[in-house]
């Protein structure tokens, strides 16, 4: 029979808590750090359903975006509706918001989830893959810009990464945004039939996305094109040049005024944070402000800023050790006192945190056991025994420190044994 196999670009992460490179390990580590930062600014969790209704991430993401035009997984369902797959997750907080008609003007959420994308699988690209990130709703342009960039600065610093340019532009407001989207157009215009397929259908729809085109010849082409700077207010301007010198001490910060991000709904601040270190994917989180997104999708007004992060490719440039816990690997050689010995492990794991008690279930000799825990870089492993039992005593072997002896220690001591180990 064949086997079932996982899908494209899509992986299973099966941690290995021994092994400190693992890629899942690391993965999980990040979320949880990434989960304290959330906490520590003061954000409440909110998690919206994988599946939407189609015309969400339409209305939303814009159709002139590759997310919506191609990347999408979407579904007719048993009753004939369409459905999808999100493919980020701000569309679907604010429909939440709308829907739920949230007590109060302002909000601080958090998220983490997996995303679904159809696109073509590459180092740090899959087609399900999970994102963190921020919404700050009710908030217009100003202390909100801040602190989302104070965030950014601090997950660096929470994560030790080395190579980080957190790049920020301003779209200036719907009006800035749709002449100077003109602008653009009218200069690209002679150069349609020199563009390729792709950057002649970007400037049908929305033309600020070709300054994302990978085409050399397009790149080229742009080199002359006009820049938003010179359509922006001097308060837009001062606003960048006020975020680069409030972090420029703590982050590498450059305004980079061809950053339009890919997805319709910005206008004001929008910024991603790059690593030469992740190769030719290398964004690991992006963002900016959506003030008309709730109005968009049949809301009231609501200016909000956000960012989403992408774990699999933070966790890849993470620096941080494993907490650093002390493994005991619990031995237990007869069914019979299994009550006991299951006892003892329950009181170690509530007098000390740091310490991890690995009961093993599995039967075997004492030989393979022992072999089990020296290879999950357990420090000691308890033997309980017959004879133990007998003595009401336990065997404390020590795996790390190789000249150490085993030591048999009555049942009654172990607490204080363990009580401060680290
Ligand atoms: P976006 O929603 O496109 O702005 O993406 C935000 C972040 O999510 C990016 O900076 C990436 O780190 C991550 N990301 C987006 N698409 C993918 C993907 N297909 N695979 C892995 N990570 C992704």
């Amino acid at each position: 029979m064949d086997k079932i196999q996982s899908l494209k670009g899509m992986i299973d992460l099966i941690a290995n808590r021994s092994d400190p490179e693992d890629f899942a390990e690391s993965i999980f580590r990040t979320e949880d750090a990434l989960k304290n930062i959330f906490i520590n600014f003061g954000y409440s969790e909110i998690r919206t359903p994988a599946l939407e209704d189609a015309d969400l991430f339409k209305r939303s993401v814009g159709d002139s975006s590759d997310i919506v035009n191609k990347e999408l997984y979407s579904f007719l369902d048993k009753n004939e509706k369409k459905i999808t797959l999100r493919p980020e997750n701000t569309a679907s907080v604010i429909r939440s918001v709308i829907e739920k008609k949230i007590d109060g003007n302002t909000h601080k959420f958090w998220y983490l989830g997996p995303m679904w994308r159809y696109e073509r699988p590459q180092k740090g690209r899959y087609r399900q893959f999970n994102q963190a990130g921020i919404e700050i709703i009710g908030y217009p342009e100003g202390v909100a810009e801040l602190e989302i960039i104070s965030m950014i600065c601090s997950i660096n610093n929470a994560l030790n990464i080395k190579k980080s340019v957190i790049k920020i532009n301003h779209l200036g407001n719907k009006i800035t945004k749709a002449k100077y989207c003109n602008a653009l157009l009218e200069y690209l215009k002679p150069f349609s039939s020199q563009l390729d397929e792709l950057d002649q259908k970007r400037l049908e729809k929305n033309p600020l996305r070709v300054l994302e085109s990978q085409n050399q010849n397009t790149q080229k082409i742009l080199k002359d094109a006009p820049i938003i700077k010179d359509f922006l207010s001097d308060e837009s301007i001062k606003m960048l040049k006020m975020i680069k010198n409030t972090f420029s001490k703590d982050c590498k910060i450059e305004i980079d005024y061809s950053l339009v991000r890919g997805l319709d709904y910005y206008t004001g601040l929008v910024f991603e944070a790059i690593s030469d270190e992740l190769g030719a994917q290398d964004a690991y989180l992006g963002g900016g402000r959506y003030d008309n997104l709730s109005e968009q999708l049949g809301g009231k007004n609501l200016p909000c800023i956000g960012m989403a992060i992408g774990i699999e490719r933070l966790s890849l440039l993470s620096n941080v050790d494993a907490e650093d816990k002390t493994l005991i690997s619990f031995i237990i050689l007869s069914s019979n006192f299994e009550e006991k010995a299951y006892k003892i492990a329950h009181d170690l794991r509530t007098i000390n945190s740091k310490i991890v008690v690995d009961v093993q279930l599995s039967e075997g000799s004492l030989k393979s056991k022992l072999r089990k825990a020296s290879k999950s870089n357990a420090k000691f492993a308890i033997i309980m025994g017959e004879e133990e039992i007998q003595t009401n005593s336990i065997i404390i072997k020590p795996l790390i420190e190789k000249n150490s002896e085993q030591t048999v220690m009555d049942i009654n001591e172990i607490s204080s044994f363990f009580k401060d180990i680290t």
